[in-house]
């Protein structure tokens, strides 16, 4: 699970990691309000305004129809009011979002800590990782911070320094040193990056985080080592131990029909083709849509209902299927096992029925348990359903299917 940067940051802060402090708000005059605050709080004179959406590159990025960057220093709280309003409700354009972008909710206003000083402020590029290849963590860092890491690796892939950590172990504090010297760091700022390093691993550790990219991690004019952006990837699987940080789920920056199928408990991942299908298990779920490809077809979406397949489950995959505007047929392939397939087709009925007229054709393949039985009843219920017990007759279907359909 992705959470936003504000949110990201809040964890890193928890367990000591220092961070460009901000404040976040959801319309131009909270904004004016939290920089006035932070400005208490921090001494800073001039701000950053930072959307907040689950993606990056926002520095770089545009908000539609207009010049306004997604990342943008404020010199005044009223700036700060300006930008705010350029931002909030708008739809901000990325590489990482695609072309149709992602609506703006929230801005978070920062402090701005580019400021001048005995020297230069740095960027640096800091991640923490699983690699599975290794069953270890890895550190990934870099004295090319704030730029888009995929690049350095492409062209300066020397310029990456990686350390393992066993996780059994934990990071040793020579493992930090050895990487804040890779860095070519010295001095305080050494020192500060050994002490950011440490604190960031045990933030990783300890919220079962898959992934942590702090990039760009600055050293300020003065030497001190912070956390500018924060991308936090938390385990879905190790969410039940931290309600805290699954609170933190912004459901808007998800598909919303992800978001509706996770609710039904089913396991359902968008993709772009025309036949929609609803398969019980992920192994059959893949087979089908080979199937659907090998018919001329291509799938709209991978949809695994599970094991226990009642009337109630197939009504809710069907919502879902019909609610892609790219479905012009749907393929339902269920073997019966556990589940016997005269209950799933006496579902199918009662879901059809349920839904009302469904505007495209309906191929269903029951194999196992009651088989006929099952293709008995999709027959006789005098509904637009083909029923089929055999792959090859059921890729027959789906094929006569589209042609008809002209796709
Ligand atoms: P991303 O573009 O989505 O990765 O967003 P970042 O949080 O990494 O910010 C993008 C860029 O904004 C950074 O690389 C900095 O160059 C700039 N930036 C961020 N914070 C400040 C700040 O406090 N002062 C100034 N002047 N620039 C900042
Ligand atoms: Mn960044």
């Amino acid at each position: 699970m992705n959470i936003h940067e504000y949110q990201g940051k809040s964890v890193l802060k928890k367990y000591g990691v220092r961070i460009q402090e901000g404040l976040v708000a959801d319309t131009p005059d909270k904004a004016v309000e939290v920089a006035r605050e932070l400005s208490q709080q921090t001494g800073t004179k001039w701000y950053v305004v930072k959307s907040q959406i689950h993606a990056g590159g926002r520095g770089k990025g545009r908000i539609v129809g207009s010049e306004q960057r997604g990342v943008a220093l404020a010199k005044s709280v009223e700036d700060v009011r300006t930008i705010s309003n350029n931002i909030l409700g708008k739809v901000l354009v990325t590489h990482q979002t695609g072309a149709e972008g992602k609506r703006v909710n929230k801005v978070l206003i920062a402090e701005d800590v580019y400021y001048p000083g005995p020297s230069e402020p740095k960027e640096y590029y800091l991640s923490i990782l699983l690699d599975r290849g290794r069953n270890c963590n890895v550190i990934m860092a870099s004295t090319e911070g704030g730029m888009d890491i995929e690049e350095v690796a492409e062209r300066t892939p020397e310029k990456i320094i990686k350390e393992w950590i066993d996780p059994k172990v934990g990071l040793q504090p020579f493992q930090a040193r050895k990487v804040a010297f890779a860095l070519g760091l010295e001095g305080d700022a050494f020192k500060e990056m050994v002490k950011f390093i440490s604190a960031l691993y045990r933030a990783y550790a300890e919220s079962d985080s898959s992934m942590f990219e702090i990039n760009p991690v600055l050293k300020t004019s003065d030497n001190k080592i912070l956390a500018v952006d924060a991308k936090v990837d938390l385990d879905d699987n190790a969410l039940y131990r931290h309600p805290e940080l699954a609170e933190m789920r912004d459901t808007n920056e998800e598909d919303p029909l992800e978001v509706e199928a996770g609710a039904n408990n089913l396991n359902y991942v968008k993709l772009d083709g025309n036949v929609g299908c609803m398969v019980n298990g992920a192994g059959l779920a893949m087979a089908t849509m080979d199937l659907i490809k090998l018919s001329g077809g291509e799938p709209a979406n991978f949809l695994d209902v599970g094991g226990g397949a009642n009337a109630r489950t197939v009504e809710a995959g069907f919502r879902i299927i019909l609610k892609d505007p790219n479905v012009k047929a749907i393929l339902i392939n269920i073997f019966g096992g556990i589940v016997r397939c005269d209950r799933v087709a006496a579902g199918v009925v009662e879901a059809y029925k349920a839904i009302g007229e469904i505007p495209v054709p309906i191929i269903v393949r029951l194999q196992g348990t009651n088989a006929e039985e099952g293709a008995r009843i999709i027959n006789e219920s005098g509904l637009k359903v083909y029923s089929a017990i055999e792959f090859k007759e059921a890729a027959a279907k789906v094929s006569e299917v589209l042609a008809e359909l002209g796709v």
